[in-house]
């Protein structure tokens, strides 16, 4: 038997697609997408600061796989079949024009989430996908295998729907018990962590700089492995900015399990000690008759670089050429590795994802499809992968909902 009914979970960015393309692959079957709340697509329509990081001009996939700080290996395989030029196809096919901005990431020419979120519902509409809005899944159901259904799904309001197949496109949740639906059914979950925040410091002549920015920082938490680089903005609370993003993102679980208390590293420079070393004489060379607070450092603005003599315990009215060997290398250790003590996390323009969902162990990354649930498929945010800042959250959205549809829109002769 064919699927004839399919109900998907969640009309978010990877319900709305695999809705779409399942009726666009086959539009025989009857697709029902139930959704919670009484608005589509809410986290798209504020995604990108309004605008929608629709996804990331990256069309190496082995490069872009280099973003996803989990998944990565899973992704390898769905890439194959639907990457970002698939996205950017699609998009544009459907009255969608993407622009490419110059760190890469890829937004409509509109500049609006809602160009992005009315194609996909005009689409659907289109396609005769039926929505229901205020219908919050509580429960499903696998029924027996000699009945034409194969699944029932109940909610919240006592309604029930059975379907041959049910796709879950719930998203990410930051709290386990959000899980329990998917628990039921005996499927793993790894637990859920946040992943994407701007780190906490209460340092009073820190706040003092906010709104200052270095361009290239590197980052290292105490104690563990990695550092990251990147753009870094002072903020009123602490620090912020893509190279605190990524730290947050390749350190979302060991920083849970810290509490997210420890002490950060911050080179203002992405350079080597030599080259930083260097660096700092060659200012000094150049002005020599200079008071240490006029010199000039490329990357370093001013009132940062005051911070930095300041943290140092040199004074500011010194004569360049004065400085003492141990007041230059106290000057190195502030510019390569000034320490500030994380206090908590702060989501970054409430933009967050979670790290953890459902263990990919248990999906079959060709179909999307549960192994031990043959019919259950998962797609999004739900699933244990997540990209850094940039379009790839939305990109592994797109990718695994398209082969969700695929798998249903081509299973033959199932009961
Ligand atoms: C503020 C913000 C900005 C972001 N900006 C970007 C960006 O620019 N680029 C990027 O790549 N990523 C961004 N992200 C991440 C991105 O939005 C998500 O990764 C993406 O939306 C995931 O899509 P999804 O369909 O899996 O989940 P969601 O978009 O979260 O959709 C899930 C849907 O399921 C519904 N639902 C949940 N439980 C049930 C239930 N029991 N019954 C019925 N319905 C249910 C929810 O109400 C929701 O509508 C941002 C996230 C946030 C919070």
């Amino acid at each position: 038997m064919n699927y004839k009914r399919v109900i998907i979970i969640g009309a978010g960015a990877s319900g709305y697609f695999s809705a779409i393309r399942i009726k666009e692959l086959n539009p025989a079957i009857e697709v029902v997408l139930l959704e919670k709340t009484a608005k589509t697509l809410a986290k798209l329509r504020i995604s990108g600061g309004g605008r929608c990081n629709v996804t990331h001009d990256c069309r190496s996939n082995s490069i872009l796989l280099t973003q996803y700080p989990r998944g990565r290996s899973f992704l390898k395989k769905v890439f194959k079949r639907f990457s970002v030029s698939h996205t950017i196809d699609w998009f544009l096919a459907n009255g969608v024009a993407l622009k490419t901005e110059e760190d890469g990431r890829m937004f409509p020419t509109t500049n609006s989430s809602e160009t992005v979120a009315e194609a996909l519902e005009f689409r659907a509409r289109k396609l005769g996908v039926v929505l229901r809005l205020l219908s919050s899944v509580v429960t499903i159901i696998p029924l027996s295998k000699d009945g034409f259904y194969a699944w029932q799904v109940n909610c919240n309001r006592g309604t029930n729907e059975m379907a041959n197949a049910v796709v879950l496109a719930i998203g990410g949740f930051p709290k386990e018990a959000q899980y329990n639906m998917i628990k039921q059914l005996n499927i793993n979950i790894i637990k859920p962590v946040p992943s994407l925040f701007t780190f906490n410091i209460s340092d009073e002549y820190l706040h003092e700089m906010h709104g200052l920015s270095v361009i290239d920082a590197r980052i290292k938490l105490q104690g563990f492995d990695e550092t990251y680089n990147g753009p870094l903005l002072i903020t009123h609370w602490g620090i912020s900015g893509p190279a605190v993003l990524k730290t947050s993102a390749w350190g979302a679980r060991w920083m849970n399990e810290k509490h997210y208390t420890t002490t950060v590293f911050v080179s203002w420079l992405n350079k080597t000690e030599d080259e930083m070393r260097t660096f700092l004489q060659n200012a000094i060379i150049l002005n020599t008759k200079k008071m240490l607070v006029n010199l000039y450092l490329e990357g370093i603005p001013r009132r940062l670089w005051e911070f930095i003599i300041f943290r140092a315990g040199v004074l500011g009215s010194k004569i360049s050429c004065e400085l003492s060997k141990y007041e230059f290398n106290k000057i190195i250790e502030n510019l390569l590795r000034m320490p500030f003590e994380i206090e908590g996390k702060t989501s970054f323009k409430e933009e967050f994802v979670t790290a953890g969902g459902i263990d990919l162990a248990e999906i079959n990354p060709e179909t999307m499809e549960i192994r031990k649930h043959p019919g259950l498929f998962a797609t999004g945010e739900i699933l244990d992968i997540d990209g850094i800042t940039g379009g790839y959250n939305f990109q592994a959205a797109w990718s695994t909902a398209a082969i969700v549809s695929e798998s249903i829109a081509k299973i033959n002769d199932r009961a």
